[in-house]
C-alpha cells in the first residue's frame, strides 16, 4: 500500500437499458405466454413444448435483425412467423384469425411499463458526481427506446443516450477510444461478448436464476465481472479502484 491516496480515473460506462436499467423481458415473457397458449390450444396442442416455441420463435427474430435490423414490430412478426412455419411443418391451414390474435397478444409489449429499477437515478447521480462518463447504448426501434428512455426520467443522467439498430459493437469502439471503458449489460451475446472482443471491461447483470431466463449457451466468463443488480456497481468501481 502506498502512502499517497492518488485520485483514481474516470471510467467510461456504458449501460445497456433494457433489463440493466428498466424492467423489460418480465412483459416479453407474459406476451410469450399468451402466445404460446394460444399456439398450443389450437392445432398444435401436444406437439410443442414451451422452450421449442421459444426457440424457434427467437431463431425467426435473429433471422429478421440480421435482415432488416431492429425495427418496431420485429416481435410480433417473429410470432407470426413462427406459426406460418409451424402451419407449414405439420401441413395446417394457416388461419388469419388466429394470426391476428397472435399480432395482438404479442403487440401488447408496446403498452408495457417498462419501470426503472429501484435506485438507479440516484446511482448514475452518484457515478456522475464521482467524475465519471456515463453513456446508454441500447439495441432496439429509435423511437420505441427514446420512450423508454424518456417516461423513466433517464435524458439527463447519460452523456448521451445512443439507440443501435444492428449489434453495439461499434458504437462501443468508439466510446471506448483511449478510456478507461466498462459495459455494464445483462446480455452476454448483445453486451458481454463485444465488450470482451473490444478489452472493454465486461460487467455483467446475471438474470441466470430468473424462472424464463433461455441460456446463452456456455460462456467463458474469465475476466468478467459479474453483479446481481446494476446498484451494485458503485461499489464493484471502488473496489476496482481501491
Ligand atoms: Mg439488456
Amino acid at each position: 500500500m502506498g502512502t499517497s491516496c492518488p485520485v483514481p480515473r474516470p471510467w467510461t460506462i456504458i449501460f445497456d437499458g433494457d433489463d440493466t436499467l428498466w424492467l423489460c423481458g418480465e412483459f416479453y415473457r407474459q406476451a410469450e405466454a399468451g402466445c404460446i397458449d394460444l399456439l398450443k390450444s389450437i392445432q398444435f396442442e401436444g406437439t410443442l413444448d414451451k422452450v421449442t416455441l421459444v426457440a424457434l420463435q427467437r431463431k425467426i427474430q435473429r433471422a429478421l435483425m440480421r435482415r432488416h435490423g431492429f425495427y418496431l414490430t420485429i416481435f410480433e412478426d417473429a410470432w407470426s412467423e413462427t406459426y406460418r412455419q409451424l402451419c407449414d411443418r405439420q401441413g395446417q391451414r394457416f388461419d388469419r384469425g388466429v394470426d391476428r390474435e397472435l399480432q395482438q397478444m404479442s403487440g401488447a409489449i408496446h403498452a408495457a411499463a417498462y419501470p426503472i429499477f429501484p435506485g438507479v437515478l440516484a446511482m448514475l447521480a452518484e457515478l456522475r458526481e464521482q467524475g465519471h462518463i456515463l453513456h446508454l447504448v441500447t439495441l432496439g426501434d429509435e423511437t420505441f427506446q427514446r420512450s423508454k428512455v424518456q417516461r423513466n426520467g433517464l435524458e439527463a443522467a447519460f452523456s448521451q443516450a445512443h439507440v443501435v439498430q444492428h449489434g453495439k459493437g461499434t458504437i462501443m469502439y468508439h466510446l471506448a477510444s483511449g478510456q478507461q471503458t466498462m459495459m455494464v449489460g445483462d446480455s452476454l451475446p448483445s453486451d458481454i461478448q463485444p465488450a470482451k472482443r473490444l478489452s472493454i471491461q465486461p460487467v455483467w447483470i446475471d438474470h441466470s436464476n430468473d424462472e424464463w431466463h433461455i441460456g446463452d449457451g456456455s460462456q467463458d466468463l474469465k475476466g468478467v465481472h459479474v453483479i446481481d443488480r446494476v446498484t451494485e456497481l458503485p461499489k464493484l468501481i471502488a473496489r476496482l479502484d481501491g
